[in-house]
């Protein structure tokens, strides 16, 4: 059964990596997808600037995104379209809230909210274009230099194709789906209502994934799905880890199942295949047992011809071995 369910899933481009996995499916109620990467493209775009000054917003945004390698980051850089780069010294990342570094004798700082307000940079009157941006789904990173801030660069990831298919079904099987995001809550609500996923949990710093998900497993077992560095520890954490193909290589290692194609749809079947191959031992086991609990004592009474019982004995091994065949039939 595991060999057949093994196969049916790689056609599909699921990989399981932990047999184990499909013994712990079946208990599964609340699944945790990761927002950028997973639910998302994951290739964000810059959509929307706001500056009085946008060159040169984008010629020190540009410099300062170059060091660093988050998606957001790339999408700056790219906009920015520099030939050549400003001289950036001291920099640093602010893991799950931006960068930081000095650009000839001024202190620039990119990043989110959160960021401002560690560093008492008032949004003025930014704060209304912010909010603009963010309700309609663009992660919004402010750019400061010093404690004055030069401008605001909205930039939007498109949902997956089957993202919104993959968690409807889900919904309508009666999972508890959830989405969670470093990202803030305005944001991650746009994108949660564009794929209708019921919970958000939001502002997560990257270490404290996993602890998200330990309180989630009080309630019932989880499956977290994601793609990133940071989802790696999570993807440990739960208990069944699913990680997007298309993502990082650490993210693919930490998973006990791995989505080829990297569509969301890939969740419902992995649901779906290890339910199905489950049962299918289930049977097996049962006809298994039945069998030689009613045709050993039989056999030793002396009521079956030795030849019949070893054809009997063969036959047994053949509808175990049927029985898992027929799990191919089953729509996943
Ligand atoms: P996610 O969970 O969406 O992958 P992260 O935890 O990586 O998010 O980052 C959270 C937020 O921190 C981002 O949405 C962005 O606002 C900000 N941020 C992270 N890295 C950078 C960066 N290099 N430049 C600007 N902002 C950043
Ligand atoms: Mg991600």
């Amino acid at each position: 059964s595991l060999t057949v369910g093994s196969g049916m899933g790689a056609k599909r481009g699921i990989l399981i990596r932990k047999g184990e996995a499909i013994q712990t499916m079946k208990e599964i109620k609340t699944i945790v997808f990761d927002k950028t990467g997973t639910i998302t493209k994951g290739i964000p775009e810059v959509s929307d600037i706001y500056s009085k000054d946008e060159r040169t917003l984008l010629s020190i945004a540009g410099s300062m995104e170059k060091l660093s390698e988050h998606p957001v980051a790339k999408a700056i850089v790219k906009k920015s379209n520099l030939k050549r780069f400003r001289d950036v010294k001291n920099f640093k990342i602010v893991r799950g809230m931006g960068v930081q570094g000095n650009i000839g004798n001024k202190k620039i700082t990119i990043g989110n909210e959160a960021l401002m307000n560690a560093n008492k940079i008032s949004l003025k009157e930014f704060e209304k274009k912010i909010v603009k941006f963010e309700e309609k789904g663009q992660t919004t990173m402010i750019v400061a230099e010093n404690k004055k801030i030069l401008g605001i660069i909205g930039v939007s990831d498109t949902v997956k194709d089957e993202s919104v298919s993959a968690i409807r079904q889900l919904n309508e099987q009666g999972y508890r789906t959830i989405m969670i995001t470093g990202d803030n809550e305005r944001v991650a609500r746009a994108i949660a209502k564009q794929v209708r996923i019921n919970e958000v949990i939001a502002r997560v710093l990257p270490e404290d994934k996993s602890k998200k998900i330990m309180e989630l497993q009080k309630s019932g077992m989880v499956v977290f799905v994601g793609d990133g560095i940071n989802d790696a520890p999570a993807l440990k954490q739960a208990n069944v880890g699913i990680a997007i193909g298309t993502g990082t290589d650490i993210a693919i290692e930490a998973g006990d199942i791995v989505l080829a194609k990297g569509s969301l749809i890939g969740v419902v079947q992995s649901l779906n295949l290890s339910k199905a191959t489950f049962n299918t031992i289930k049977q097996n086991l049962f006809w298994a047992f039945f069998y030689n609990v009613v045709a050993i004592p039989l056999a030793i009474a002396g009521l079956v011809n030795p030849v019949i019982a070893e054809l009997a004995m063969a036959l047994s091994s053949i509808s175990v071995v049927t029985n898992a065949n027929l799990l191919r039939g089953k729509k996943i």
